[in-house]
């Protein structure tokens, strides 16, 4: 398909006659006029960043007259320019040869056509601007062109350029841009009009340009160039083809022509050894192996390379009965060959899953009658949310929508989880979250003022929101707390504050939802922490130890009240998802309660969590000990730094880290570092993980931020 002249560049071509003359696209002259316009500044400096960032030699490919390659050497950077026109090339050396010498000797020049070159080298970063894949006719030659350089991209090499997509359905109406423009080029002055203009039978724009040289327009040259549109997803076709990924794009809209013009970056697609990306996590080392565990049993985990390792954070504070428990595994087995599956969707239940809802209700403090079975703690908080909204508006109370969370609480990473988690700021990259919560303030023992007790300091805070609910009760459908702050670093609210906060929350008809995914199951010495306060939530969000984290599933128990209020309106509750009850999960959590129980594993938590306290309180004012704290076998050890501040987090994370090294494993928390263990664990095991912390502090220089060896 050959270019065509339109609007007042098909009138030159008619009228003009003799004076005017038709230019060769790619030759020298058209090459040199077509830098001088200046009409592509966007991508000189998208390609300037592009070259600063890599590392490494650079290919240019259809480097032309070298506008780029010359900005890209006397940046600095090594270039070697392609291009199939000797006569454009003739122009680069000649521009070389006047250029500073040690910018000449950046530059080494190739006459190849793109798409079959083979130069024996793999380049860091590999550019072919100015649109020059659209210049190029054809599917194949195209492919062969990305084929190309993907074979001469280094391992992690960046390879970029630009196209044109379609934007606008109506592209067609679209009657084309002129823009005029005057210039000199070795020393004659040079007019010229630059039109583009899409022309939608052909998926093409269409770039027309007079030069009228002299200062009139007596000699005259016209050029046409097709360049072709990419309909979108046409461009990733190709790259998958020719093995390339997309790995960012930046984008701008070409004013006028109904097209936008992307630059993008690809890489060749890369297997990872470890394509795992892990939850909250950050990725910027993808490619750092993470510690991969290939066994366990009772405390006690093995790593790919053999290390084994006493795991003193119980998974994630989760594994109650430890790893491998025989009991647990035989009734999943013997569930998983009886009822493999069954949903809780359409009015059907399985048997594992109708008793464990008993057992669930047996176990809980009153009011809590109904259990919904969940995946995980965050759908627990998800359901818990949407259960007191509801329970609301079907009460006529449809302004009720306010859910309140304490600001140092973490309720998960679900969409509205997230929202009541005050401890993930992060969670701001995706607001806005779910309109109406609003967190107030946690007491934390880091802030108690000297001479006054936790809890008279907490108390302070229940007479606050006391007084805030006065003011805003009548907006509020429920407050959500963990009655031991876990995430926070192990605080457990003082039962004085919780029974004030319980009876504000009652006075006011705020559904209290109490958060045991962490403390529940024996995890602080009782069954559910609510149990130290004597508290009557009306919800109880759980998870984690409910089936000691064999497999995924939560709980949300509520009160015969809220049973009532759902059921009488005859409503379903909208929320359900594949995996609630799921029959193995249930029949884990069933075995799980049964070894707690016959093994006394709840009172072992409490007894081993006061031993553990002693006996990390005999290493105190040991440098680098901070505040220690817990309740049963949850236990938050503070690490501070030389200068008397709690340790930064990379501070925390070094001394994780030394920790594994000595195969004991921890939690990282805010200023410290976390101990959850399987409620299995010895006295043995305890004192090595005491050990190896005492060892790590006296290996170690907590200060300006770091674990510091000494
Ligand atoms: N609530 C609390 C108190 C938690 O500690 C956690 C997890 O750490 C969650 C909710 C979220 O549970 P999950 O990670 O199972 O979604």
């Amino acid at each position: 398909m050959t270019a065509t002249y339109w609007g007042p560049f098909a009138a030159l071509a008619t009228d003009a006659g003799a004076r005017v003359e038709e230019l060769e696209p790619f030759s020298g002259l058209a090459a040199e006029l077509y830098d001088e316009l200046s009409i592509k500044d966007w991508d000189e400096a998208q390609y300037l960043a592009l070259a600063a960032r890599s590392a490494g030699p650079i290919l240019e490919l259809g480097c032309g007259t070298g506008r780029i390659s010359l900005r890209l050497a006397e940046a600095g950077h090594e270039l070697l320019g392609l291009d199939r026109s000797e006569a454009m090339l003739a122009v680069l050396r000649a521009r070389l040869q006047v250029a500073a010498p040690e910018v000449r000797r950046r530059v080494r020049l190739v006459c190849a056509d793109a798409t079959d070159f083979e130069l024996g080298e793999r380049f860091a970063l590999i550019l072919l601007p100015y649109l020059t894949l659209g210049l190029i006719a054809g599917r194949d030659a195209q492919l062969a062109v990305l084929r190309a350089a993907a074979r001469h991209l280094a391992d992690d090499g960046v390879f970029a350029f630009d196209f044109l997509t379609v934007v606008d359905g109506d592209a067609a109406e679209l009657g084309g841009e002129v823009l005029e423009r005057t210039f000199s080029l070795h020393g004659q002055a040079v007019h010229a009009r630059f039109g583009t203009r899409y022309l939608a039978d052909q998926r093409a724009l269409s770039v027309n340009t007079w030069f009228g040289l002299g200062g009139h327009e007596a000699r005259g040259y016209l050029m046409a160039l097709r360049e072709e549109v990419f309909e979108p997803g046409e461009i990733e076709e190709l790259l998958e083809r020719a093995g390339l990924v997309v790995a960012r794009r930046h984008g701008e809209l070409a004013a006028g022509t109904a097209t936008r013009r992307t630059l993008i970056e690809c890489r060749r697609r890369a297997h990872h050894a470890h394509p795992l990306w892990q939850p909250y996590h950050p990725m910027a080392g993808v490619g750092v192996p993470p510690l991969t565990l290939v066994a366990g049993e009772g405390c006690e985990v093995r790593d790919d390379a053999g290390r084994r390792y006493l795991d003193a954070s119980g998974g994630l504070w989760s594994v109650q009965c430890g790893l491998g428990r025989a009991e647990i595994v035989q009734a999943v087995t013997r569930q998983l060959e009886r009822l493999s599956y069954a949903t809780l969707f359409l009015g059907r239940a399985s048997d594992t899953a109708l008793e464990l809802a008993r057992q669930l209700v047996e176990l809980a403090p009153a009011p809590l009658e109904w259990v919904y079975l969940t995946g995980s703690g965050s759908e627990s908080t998800e359901l818990a949310m949407k259960l007191a909204r509801s329970a609301c508006a079907l009460r006529g109370q449809a302004h009720k929508q306010g859910i309140l969370y304490l600001d140092a609480s973490y309720h998960g990473t679900f969409f509205g989880s997230v929202g009541v988690s005050g401890l993930v700021p992060e969670r701001a990259v995706f607001d806005p979250q779910l309109p109406g919560l609003g967190s107030v303030p946690t007491p934390l023992p880091e802030n108690c003022p000297p001479g006054v007790t936790f809890e008279d300091y907490a108390l302070g805070f229940a007479a606050k929101l006391e007084t805030m609910l006065e003011h805003a009760g009548h907006r509020v459908a429920a407050l959500l707390l963990e009655p031991v702050l876990g995430a926070a670093g192990v605080v457990a609210l003082p039962a004085s504050y919780l029974r004030r906060v319980a009876r504000a929350c009652r006075r006011h008809q705020v559904l209290l939802v109490v958060d045991e995914v962490a403390t529940g199951f024996g995890r602080t010495g009782r069954w559910f922490a609510s149990e130290h306060a004597e508290l009557r939530p009306d919800v109880m969000l759980l998870g984690k130890g409910i089936n000691s984290g064999y497999l995924p599933l939560g709980a949300v128990l509520f009160s015969a009240e809220l049973g009532e209020q759902l059921g009488a309106a005859g409503h379903a509750l909208v929320h359900g998802s594949t995996h609630n009850g799921n029959p193995a999960a249930c029949a884990a959590a069933l075995a799980t309660f049964e070894v707690l129980r016959r093994d006394g594993l709840i009172e072992r938590s409490a007894r081993l969590g006061e031993w553990l306290l002693a006996r990390l309180g005999e290493l105190a004012g040991r440098p680098g000990l901070g505040p220690v704290r817990g309740r049963g076998l949850f236990t938050f050890v503070g690490l501070r730094e030389e200068g008397g501040q709690p340790a930064s987090e990379r501070a925390v994370l070094g001394v994780l880290r030394a920790l594994q090294e000595r195969g004991v494993l921890v939690y990282p928390t805010r200023g410290g570092v976390m101990l959850a263990p399987a409620l299995t664990i010895t006295e043995r095991e305890l004192e090595q993980v005491v050990r190896a912390l005492e060892a790590v502090l006296a290996a170690h220089r907590l200060v300006d931020g770091e674990a510091a060896r000494r």
